[in-house]
């Protein structure tokens, strides 16, 4: 048995011009938790070509989806950027990863923070009943350089909150802090300065930074996951991991190559 799948895809939608998202068929037989990541990728010139990605699907919905960069001169992404309907793509039989809420010791308040495709892991997080009920709160921050990139991110939520049945569960819990570096916006700046300022907290009316209370997950650049996990320990916050539940736990959006 090959391991990877072979899937359909079944639509794409580009944000912009380095951004896109796609759906795809879904072996019935591929389990994973919300937040984690699988390897994807495309077959070239007869071989597979796989990159880490974050199921932005839940793991209740029929089809995978996924959330994209475009590189340009990116070994998968010059090719995957391509893709259309019918189309196929390789899916990893195994997925893995640390932002799962089984890694996190138990709290009130779950703070999602991102930046660019490291939102991925918290669309799938988002639309997982589990969360809502083991959570009181939860805070979907995403940082992006411009407004533009933050669209899919609010289209996602905006669906979510208009859910028939979806809904009106979440409406008082799941709040929605988007943030942009590079343009003028209702929220600027960028999620580290946001978050040591308490400015976050301040402009959703909400308490400060509590140990005992909150719990976190992050996901994106480098720069950013460096200066948080640094802050993080400086206050007395546990790293999680699949051994030992903590106050946050860590994935990297990509590696730098
Ligand atoms: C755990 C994990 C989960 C990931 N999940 C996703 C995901 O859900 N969506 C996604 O688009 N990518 C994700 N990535 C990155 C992904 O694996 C690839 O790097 C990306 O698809 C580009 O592939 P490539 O072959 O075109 O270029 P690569 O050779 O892989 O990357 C070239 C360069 O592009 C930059 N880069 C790569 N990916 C990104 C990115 N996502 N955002 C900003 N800059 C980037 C880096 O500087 C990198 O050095 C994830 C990576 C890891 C480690």
């Amino acid at each position: 048995m090959s391991a990877f799948q072979k899937e359909t895809v079944l639509s794409v939608k580009h944000w912009t011009e380095s951004l896109f998202s796609f759906t795809a068929t879904r072996d019935p037989g591929f389990r994973f938790q919300n937040g984690q990541f699988a390897m994807i990728g495309l077959e070239v010139e007869g071989k597979p070509l796989m990159r880490a990605y974050s199921m932005a699907s839940a793991n209740h919905e029929e089809a995978l989806e996924f959330f994209s960069i475009k590189v340009a001169d990116g070994p998968l992404t010059s090719r995957l950027q391509k893709i259309r309907e019918g189309d196929i793509i390789l899916v990893g039989r195994k997925a893995t990863g640390t932002l799962i809420t089984g890694n996190l010791l138990p709290g009130k308040r779950l703070l999602l923070l991102s930046t660019g495709t490291g939102l991925a892991p918290f669309a799938s997080l988002i639309k997982d009943p589990d969360v809502y009920e083991n959570f009181e709160t939860i805070i979907l921050a995403h940082g992006c350089r411009q407004v533009s990139e933050l669209a899919y991110g609010e289209h996602l939520v905006e669906n979510l909150l208009s859910h028939e049945f979806f809904g009106p569960l979440i409406r008082d819990k799941l709040v929605y802090y988007p943030t942009v570096t590079r343009e003028p916006f209702r929220n600027r700046g960028r999620i580290t300065d946001l978050l040591e300022s308490g400015q976050l907290f301040a402009d959703i009316g909400q308490s400060p930074l509590d140990k005992d209370t909150d719990r976190i997950m992050l996901c994106g650049g480098p720069a950013m996951l460096e200066e948080l996990h640094a802050m993080f320990g400086a206050r007395g916050l546990v790293e999680g991991n699949h051994s030992q539940p903590g106050h946050f736990v860590i994935e990297k959006a990509f590696v730098e190559r």
